[in-house]
């Protein structure tokens, strides 16, 4: 597995060219050694492309369509994010989970058209509030991830997965350290058993709350290959402290196994 920490920043329905142009100052002057991409609403794609190219960011999109092109008013396919030179797009993300009702099914179509596209897709998942205090993180894990095993196959290895606890995105609190080891451990371990594929091919990232404070103590933690960061990627200095926090614990990960969740 790539030792390198990864950081994703979510910049969801915000950010501005402006805004754009300001990170890639910063990182043209002064980025930390870790791996990092911006992903911005689909019409900063063109800004990101113009802007981040010459820096160590890169960029991708949050969404894409499970149709490969034709009258889908308002779909962005993608063919035309990967145009913008996008190397990553979210699939799945627990909003789009909940506004626009997407199914796991859906969710499996889109992750294969990025790949066949050459984008790598970041597939969501996470259990939300209720779920955990039934004890159904692992069902709903489960759940979420098959579709994902049975589309892809051996093309599994080359997706991130994002693990974002529903109750922890947006709220400041992060899930604790403990919690998000044992979890990634659990996933890795589902997709060892079902998919064959080493648990260690594929990068699971930790989503939810995530500040230059918590991350830290988040990427030192065993099975985590980077985080999902959504509010505080949209203030510079903050992306770059996280960054910063990836790149000292940058290291090779040791997975876990064995790990069994209710
Ligand atoms: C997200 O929505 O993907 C996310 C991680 O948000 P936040 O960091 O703001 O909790």
């Amino acid at each position: 597995m790539n030792s390198s920490k990864l950081v994703i920043g979510n910049w969801k329905m915000n950010g501005s060219t402006a805004q754009v142009r300001a990170f890639a100052d910063l990182a043209a002057q002064d980025w930390p050694g870790c791996e990092a991409a911006l992903c911005v609403p689909h019409p900063l794609l063109p800004a990101a492309q113009a802007a981040f190219g010459a820096t160590p960011l890169r960029w991708g999109a949050q969404d894409c369509s499970a149709e490969e092109e034709g009258a889908f008013t308002g779909e962005v396919s993608v063919r035309m994010i990967r145009e913008f030179g996008a190397r990553y797009v979210i699939v799945g993300h627990s909003e789009r989970r909940a506004h626009h009702a997407e199914t796991d099914g859906q969710i499996a179509v889109k992750a294969q058209r990025a790949l066949a596209a050459g984008l790598t897709p970041i597939v969501c998942v996470g259990e939300n509030a209720q779920e955990r205090d039934g004890d159904q993180t692992g069902m709903v894990l489960r759940r979420q991830l098959l579709q994902i095993v049975r589309a892809l196959g051996r093309d599994l290895g080359s997706i991130v997965v994002a693990y974002e606890p529903v109750w922890a995105i947006g709220s400041g609190d992060a899930a604790s350290p403990g919690i998000i080891e044992h979890t990634h451990g659990f996933i890795a371990d589902m997709l060892t058993f079902h998919a064959g594929t080493p648990a260690s091919a594929v990068r699971i990232l930790y989503g939810g709350s995530v500040n230059p404070r918590n991350a830290g103590a988040i990427l030192s933690r065993r099975n985590v290959a980077g985080v999902l960061v959504g509010g505080a990627s949209l203030v510079p200095a903050d992306l770059r402290e996280i960054c910063k926090a990836a790149a000292r614990c940058s290291a090779p990960t040791a997975m876990e196994s064995d790990v069994t969740l209710q």
